[in-house]
């Protein structure tokens, strides 16, 4: 079932994924070799319960933290640990959800750790160029399947893996609602997108193969041959107009280059 958002409900969703937004901000600001990555999620659950939120994540289907985070080779759904600490090269995808006044918010950001190699640095451009890509065909009268051949097309022509097991959703009162926003498709199939469908799009995009191994953990996502993963997300209400996207790099992107 679609729930189709009134504009008074696309602008709660929007207070939710700007403050994700600011929280990936504030992670960003901490994002260095030496840092652990429990360490990253605790400022997270401070600065989101500071801003009369709570973490999402944190308890949901039994997870442990207010932040996925996913370090090189894992793709999504990392559980932060004090034993997990960040080096010069590393690449972090960070993964973060609010709830506050009956909405949710989720959107991801994948941040390097000081320099990192040229490739990793290609492959972290490429997985948010293929966000952008895919966020363009988030308008009503276009299908999922536009957003998802988007996504699928562009990644692949640099010959990264697409990640099959995991997809976006929609987004609401519920983190995950109808419809599935798969990363490779068919243009012109999949659910019609309409004025007030909110989707979250989530490329999470491999180096080498689009293979995926689940962790014993229960929940750590990581690819099969252990090259690194990228992965960005955003928010976005489908309009007539084109796409609403209700998260904002550019507030992490001011706090990292800074
Ligand atoms: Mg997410
Ligand atoms: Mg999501």
């Amino acid at each position: 079932m679609i729930y189709l958002k009134t504009d008074e409900e696309i602008e709660l969703l929007r207070e939710n994924n700007i403050l994700v937004s600011q929280t990936l901000a504030e992670v960003g600001r901490h994002i260095r070799p030496g840092v652990t990555t429990l360490e990253l999620d605790r400022i997270a659950e401070e600065f989101i319960r500071a801003h009369g939120a709570v973490p999402a994540f944190l308890g949901y289907q039994g997870f442990p933290a207010s932040l996925c985070i996913s370090v090189n080779e894992q793709v999504v759904h990392g559980i932060p640990s004090s034993k997990c600490v960040l080096k010069e090269g590393d690449i972090v995808s960070v993964d973060c959800g609010t709830f506050m006044k009956g909405f949710v918010g989720d959107s991801a950001y994948t941040f390097a750790v000081g320099e990192v190699s040229e490739d990793v640095r290609q492959l972290m451009q490429v997985t948010k160029e293929a966000l952008y890509k895919g966020t363009a065909q988030a308008k009503a009268g276009n299908r999922v399947g536009d957003v998802s051949a988007a996504v699928q097309e562009y990644a692949e022509s640099f010959g990264y893996g697409v990640v099959r097991e995991l997809e976006g959703h929609g987004l609401g009162r519920k983190m995950h609602e109808d419809p599935g926003v798969p990363n490779y498709g068919a243009r012109g199939r999949g659910p019609l997108l309409k004025e007030g469908m909110v989707i979250c799009i989530e490329p999470m995009i491999n180096m080498g193969t689009k293979a995926v191994v689940f962790e014993r953990d229960g929940w750590t996502v990581r690819t099969r041959d252990r090259k690194p993963a990228a992965h960005y997300e955003f928010a976005v209400a489908v309009r007539k107009s084109g796409p609403d996207v209700l998260t904002d790099f550019s507030i992490i992107e001011q706090a990292i280059n800074n």
